[in-house]
């Protein structure tokens, strides 16, 4: 006797076929709210597709009847957790960077992330980066069950400003020393034939990943309405929130908050201008001024902005002193966004956000004497926080963004 029950739903088929109907593009937008968040209500449904409760609740019950959908019994008929039935497919993110890129992957019906990262030389980049993007979503699928053929979409997040209009590269970081070269979702197209791939700036998408995923994911699933994340590595990049939705501005290029200038006759930053935030709290910058400090004694010197971290963790003095300074650096630029745009909070992520408890405070005294009091001195005010994803914030917000997009063809 054939049973229709344990019947697999190819997630690809739900998702990619093509129709110009309103009822299936809700029908798409409201299975793609439950992929998105694996364990779902019908408010969070409403409260992500913008749909009215009774539109949600229609195509709940139709789903379910199809078996699609799983909806626990017991609770009230809003707070009923809503899953995904038997549905294969595979969601896919990708952050690359300068010189090493990570991949992100998880099966539609589970929030359980399979990821990994490479690294490789500057030099290298260009040659190898999309074989080792390649080489590492076909091992992680493996790792779930499933294959490249479950694949739904693919977010791809670069080292370079995307234009919001176009989805091509307007400004590659001047310090990249390989060729990102032309559109690089092409370069996929041959690997995973149809799928779709949304590309975006990395900080973006880190930014996105812990509005969904991370910090910005507040009490009962309800996620912050506006937040700067900051990216703070080897470079200060960041992303915004507003609205719930990524801030680009017309170029691509909004974020960009390392180089704020902070000191009209500082030091030349690889941008081309003088003085920006970066040339203060890069990584290098960093690691550098405690290479300064200690010159000529025989101590052990960081080898990088991981070390140093370690070592002021440790105790050691030089390598606090330079983190605090930093963090009132960055706190000071902090202040001027703040009064431009009160964000409800900042992140501190990238490589310095392993750094946040040595950052925080020194970052918050800045913002005290430098953002305007009504924000701080508010019942639920303006926070600086530690990043909850880390080094993974990147590759899982390209997998949720580009999993939301609602793109049904390949681009
Ligand atoms: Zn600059």
């Amino acid at each position: 006797m054939a049973s229709t029950s344990r019947t697999n739903h190819d997630a690809r088929d739900l998702l990619w076929t093509p129709s110009d109907s309103l009822k299936d593009a809700n029908r798409r937008r409201i299975i793609r709210a439950v992929m998105l968040d694996p364990s779902s209500t019908q408010v969070n449904i409403a409260r992500i597709t913008g749909l009215s409760q009774a539109t949600v609740s229609t195509v709940v019950s139709e789903l379910q009847e199809e078996k699609i959908f799983r909806v626990d019994s017991g609770g009230g008929e809003r707070g009923k957790r809503i899953r995904l039935g038997a549905v294969r497919g595979l969601a896919v993110g990708i952050e690359v960077n300068h010189t090493g890129l990570t991949v992100a992957a998880r099966r539609v019906d589970t929030p359980r992330v399979e990821s990994d990262t490479v690294d490789f030389s500057a030099d290298q980049g260009g040659r190898i980066w999309v074989s080792e993007s390649v080489r590492l979503i076909k091992e992680l699928a493996r790792k779930t069950g499933l294959d490249e053929d479950h694949i739904v979409s693919i977010g791809l997040g670069v080292p370079a400003a995307v234009d919001p209009r176009t989805a091509l590269v307007t400004q590659v970081a001047s310090s990249l020393e390989w060729n990102l070269g032309g559109d690089p979702r092409e370069r996929f197209h041959e690997h995973f034939p149809g799928v779709p791939i949304i590309i975006d700036n990395e900080a973006n998408l880190a930014a996105y990943g812990e509005y969904a995923f991370g910090v910005g994911k507040g009490d009962a699933g309800k996620n912050v309405e506006t937040m700067l994340f900051v990216k703070a590595s080897t470079g200060i990049g960041s992303g915004l929130i507003i609205g719930g939705l990524i801030y680009r501005g017309r170029h691509g290029l909004a974020g960009e908050l390392g180089h704020l200038t902070m000191d009209p006759t500082g030091t030349v930053c690889r941008c081309g201008n003088r003085g920006c935030l970066e040339t203060l709290v890069g990584g290098a910058r960093l690691v550098e001024q405690v290479r300064q400090a200690y010159s000529g004694y025989r101590i052990d010197l960081p080898t990088g902005l991981e070390s140093m971290i370690e070592k002021a963790k440790g105790g050691d003095q030089v390598c606090g002193r330079v983190l605090h300074d930093a963090g009132r650096n960055i706190g000071l630029a902090l202040a001027r966004v703040c009064n431009l745009l009160n964000p409800e909070i900042i992140v501190l992520g990238g490589e310095l956000g392993r750094a946040s408890e040595l950052l925080i405070e020194p970052a918050e005294q800045s913002l005290r004497l430098y953002a305007l009091r009504g924000m701080l001195d508010h019942p639920d005010p303006t926070r600086i926080m530690g990043s909850q994803l880390g080094l993974l914030a990147g590759a899982q917000g390209a997998l949720g963004f580009a999993l939301k997009a609602d793109v049904t063809v390949g681009v």
